[in-house]
């Protein structure tokens, strides 16, 4: 028995308790979590914004050791340090064939299998392919990555997610160039991952948003050079900051209607906005034809960072050896498995960075 985060049924409370694993069968492998990150999106499949089969063992952001391998594994064995990878792509469906690994149609083909057993004896789903709220996990093969050299696996975990969406969000996704100017909506875990990655892009100035005045600190130490407090009048004060024309580059990490709204509204004339945060069906925007012809702005929506993982991580881990990227500062607190409600609270109050359970 290993203890882990279940959620019974949506919209239910988390039960922290024991589950049985199976051994790892051919191409899986089992892996004793370091840590993991509490991400918005296991809010949002525990309220039913997302929806996977439950009941499931949450958790997508995880790194951690090999315990076992199954037959035919051969790219990590026991004993080596790994990240998660909660998307893993097949290589061979339409968009894989194009490159755009990151809208892999099969990404997400292994939610509804059996995963665990409950100590009651009930099938338990694996969430997003990794169930890694939990102290061990057997998962495919080719959601195991190999952990970066240097980097300690308890920061490794948020490589799986924050990380790669916020430094694809910058990278791939709107592609900042040296001195653009960026202003960043929504200051968690994903926010943050995304002012430092544009700190790297070499943007000239980095406006961060959010609707909590708190986290002004965190977000400068992230490399926000300014910092505005969501209101009515946010995008007049970010075109105020950058000489009256707006933002090159805008990046909306909330998902919500308003913030996308304001976040377009914030660019520059043939600016660009790019939709990281991931909303309901109840998040309506709307746009007039003549702004649209107007202004000449692009808005694109962007699925985890649009990035490859296997390319991305290792770019990223020598950022973080050489100092330029700091993943302790996304992490605003260490939690227990017991935490993790107390984690969804925090967000759906708008406080904190990313929470990160050590094992
Ligand atoms: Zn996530
Ligand atoms: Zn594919």
């Amino acid at each position: 028995m290993i203890r882990a985060a279940v959620l019974p049924a949506v919209g239910a409370p988390l039960e922290i308790t024991g589950i049985e694993l199976p051994e790892p069968g051919p191409g899986r492998v089992r892996v004793r979590l370091a840590a993991a990150g509490v991400c918005h999106s296991d809010l949002s499949l525990s309220n039913g914004t997302m929806r996977v089969p439950v009941p499931a063992v949450l958790g997508h952001e995880g790194a951690g050791t090999v315990v076992a391998v199954g037959e035919g594994v051969a790219h990590v064995a026991p004993g080596d340090g790994v990240v998660l990878n909660w998307a893993p792509s097949c290589g061979s469906c339409h968009p894989c064939s194009l490159g755009e690994v990151w809208l892999c149609v099969n990404a997400l083909n292994g939610a509804a299998d059996v995963h665990a057993r409950a100590a009651d004896g009930r099938e338990l789903h694996p969430g997003l392919n990794v169930a890694a709220f939990a102290e061990e996990t057997v998962v495919a093969a080719h959601c195991v990555l190999p952990a970066p050299e240097g980097v300690p696996l308890t920061d490794a975990a948020l490589l799986g997610c924050a990380v790669l969406t916020g430094w694809g969000a910058v990278h791939h996704a709107a592609r900042v160039r040296a001195g653009e100017t960026v202003a960043v909506f929504g200051v968690g875990g994903v926010g943050l991952a995304t002012l430092q990655a544009a700190r790297i892009a070499g943007a000239s100035a980095i406006v961060a948003v959010d609707v909590s005045p708190e986290k002004e600190e965190l977000a400068r130490a992230a490399g926000a050079t300014d910092y505005v407090v969501a209101s009515e009048g946010t995008a007049r004060e970010i075109r105020k900051l950058t000489g009256g024309h707006g933002v090159d580059v805008a990046v909306e990490c909330a998902g919500r209607a308003v913030a996308i709204r304001t976040a377009w509204e914030s660019t520059r004339r043939g600016g660009r906005t790019t939709v990281v945060g991931i909303g309901g069906k109840d998040q309506q925007v709307s746009f007039n034809a003549l702004e649209l012809f107007h202004w000449g702005r692009t808005l694109s929506g962007c699925v985890y960072g649009n990035s490859d993982p296997a390319a991305d991580l290792p770019v990223i881990a020598a950022h973080i050896r050489d100092g330029r990227f700091d993943l302790g500062a996304l992490v605003t607190e260490r939690i227990t498995l017991e935490g993790i409600p107390g984690a969804f609270e925090a967000m759906l109050a708008g406080r904190g960075g990313r929470a990160l359970v050590v094992f």
